[in-house]
C-alpha cells in the first residue's frame, strides 16, 4: 500500500555539508551563521531588521512584547489559524476578538474587521494570517488600520515569499514573523524569525530572546524580563542553504498545486484553492480542498487514510477549540464562515517533492471515495 506523507522537507547534500561545517566548527551558538540568517531573511522579505529565534511562536510572542500588549487590550484576529495566532495575546492577557473570514481565499474579511472596529472603541490592532500562503487583502487591511489608527502584526508564518501586487508578505505590519518547522515553505527542523523596520522592536525582541541582555552589556547584566529563544548555529545554517533555494521550492510547490488543480478540478463536489489577481507570487505552504456541504468530510479523512494517504482537517477553528470555548464561552454559531469552511476542508499531502504518480492516486482516491458516498 501507498504511504504518502502529509507534508516533507527537501534537504539537499548542501544543507548536510552545512551542518557538518557547523559540528566541526565548535560554534554552536551565538555565532556567525544565526546573523548571516537574519541579513538574508531581512533582505528577501524586503525589511531592514531580522530577529532569529526557536520558533515562529516565539517570533511572534516577542513582537507581541516588544509592542508592551497587555492586559485589557484587544486585537482584532482570525479563527481560521494555527492556535498560536490566539494564544500569543493570552500569554500577555491581552484579549482575542476573531473575525470571519472571506469564503474564497480563507484570510480574514476586511468588512468583518471594520464591524468589529466600529462598535468597540477598545480594539488596539490586527494580528493578521496569510493563510495557507495566499496573501490577505492588503490594500483594504492597510486602508481599515489607517483610518482607525490600528497597529498590525503579521502572522505571515506560512507565506514566506508570497507576494501581494509585488510586495511581500512581513512586510506590511509594524512586524511579521516567519516559521520554519519542516512543513513550512522552508525549515532548520524549529525555527523562527521577526521582521521589522522598526527599530525599537528590533533591540527589544533582540534582548528577549536572550535572557533580555543589554545591547552590548555584559554577559550578565539583564535589562528586562528574557526568555531563552535563541536559534543555534545548526539550525540557521540549515536555513542559509534552505533559503538560497527558495526560488525554485517555490517553483516546485507551484508545479505541484498545477497538477493537483488540474486533477481535482474534474471532480464533483471538491473544490480547489482560489488564487487572486492581486497576488503577484503565491508561496504555497499546504493544499486545502473543500468539499460540499452533503459529503460527510470526516469519512472522507478516514477512507483517504485507509488508504496511505496522510490528510488533515485544516483549520479547526481556535474558537472552538475546548480551552478557547472553556476560557471565553464561545459557541458554535459565532463565525459562520469560518465555520462552515472548518467543517468543509481537507489538506492533501503537500511538498516539493511530491510525485505526478502520487498525485494522481490522491486524485483517483478521493474520486473514488466521494462517488462511493
Ligand atoms: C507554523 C505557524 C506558526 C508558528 O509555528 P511554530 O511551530 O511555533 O514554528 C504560527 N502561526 C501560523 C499560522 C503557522 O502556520
Amino acid at each position: 500500500m501507498k504511504n504518502i506523507p502529509l507534508a516533507s522537507p527537501d534537504i539537499g547534500e548542501e544543507e548536510k555539508k552545512a551542518v557538518m561545517e557547523v559540528l566541526d566548527s565548535s560554534i554552536l551558538s551565538i555565532g556567525p551563521k544565526v546573523e548571516e540568517f537574519e541579513t538574508m531573511i531581512a533582505n528577501y522579505s524586503q525589511r531592514k531588521y531580522a530577529v532569529a529565534v526557536n520558533s515562529g511562536t516565539s517570533a511572534l510572542d516577542l513582537v507581541v512584547r516588544s509592542l508592551g500588549i497587555g492586559p485589557g487590550d484587544k486585537y482584532i484576529t482570525t479563527s481560521f489559524s494555527f492556535i498560536t495566532t490566539a494564544n500569543i495575546l493570552l500569554y500577555v492577557g491581552a484579549t482575542p476578538v476573531f473575525a470571519d473570514i472571506e469564503k474564497d481565499t480563507f484570510n480574514i474579511d476586511p468588512q468583518s474587521i471594520e464591524e468589529l472596529v466600529r462598535t468597540d472603541p477598545d480594539i488596539k490592532g490586527i494580528i493578521t494570517v496569510d493563510a495557507f500562503g495566499h496573501p490577505c487583502a492588503w490594500d483594504e487591511i492597510s486602508d481599515i488600520a489607517n483610518k482607525y489608527n490600528l497597529s498590525i502584526i503579521e502572522d505571515s508564518c506560512e507565506a514566506l515569499g508570497s507576494e501581494y501586487k509585488g510586495k511581500r508578505c512581513g512586510s506590511y505590519g509594524e512586524a511579521g514573523a516567519f516559521a520554519f518547522y519542516p512543513n513550512k515553505q522552508i525549515t532548520t527542523g524549529e525555527g523562527g524569525m521577526i521582521v521589522t523596520d522598526n527599530e525599537d522592536i528590533y533591540i527589544k525582541s533582540r534582548s528577549m530572546r536572550n535572557q533580555g541582555r543589554g545591547e552590548g552589556g555584559s554577559w550578565l547584566d539583564h535589562v528586562r524580563l528574557g526568555f531563552n529563544y535563541r536559534l543555534n548555529e545548526i539550525s540557521s545554517v540549515l536555513g542559509i542553504e534552505q533559503l538560497k533555494k527558495i526560488d525554485q521550492f517555490i517553483e516546485k510547490r507551484q508545479r505541484v498545486a498545477n497538477t493537483y488543480q488540474r486533477l481535482l478540478s474534474k471532480i464533483d463536489g471538491v473544490t480547489t484553492p482560489v488564487v487572486k489577481d492581486c497576488v503577484t507570487q503565491m508561496s504555497w505552504f499546504v493544499y486545502v480542498i473543500t468539499l460540499d456541504k452533503q459529503i460527510p468530510r470526516d469519512t472522507v479523512l478516514k477512507r483517504l487514510r485507509e488508504m496511505g494517504i496522510g490528510c488533515r482537517n485544516y483549520f479547526s477553528p481556535i474558537h472552538l477549540q475546548p480551552f478557547y470555548q472553556s476560557q471565553f464561552g464561545f459557541k458554535r454559531g459565532l463565525l459562520p464562515i469560518t465555520e462552515d469552511i472548518g467543517e468543509r476542508s481537507i489538506a492533501l499531502p503537500f511538498y516539493n517533492l511530491l510525485k505526478e504518480d502520487d498525485q494522481v492516486y490522491i486524485a483517483e482516491s478521493l474520486k473514488q471515495i466521494i462517488e462511493s458516498l
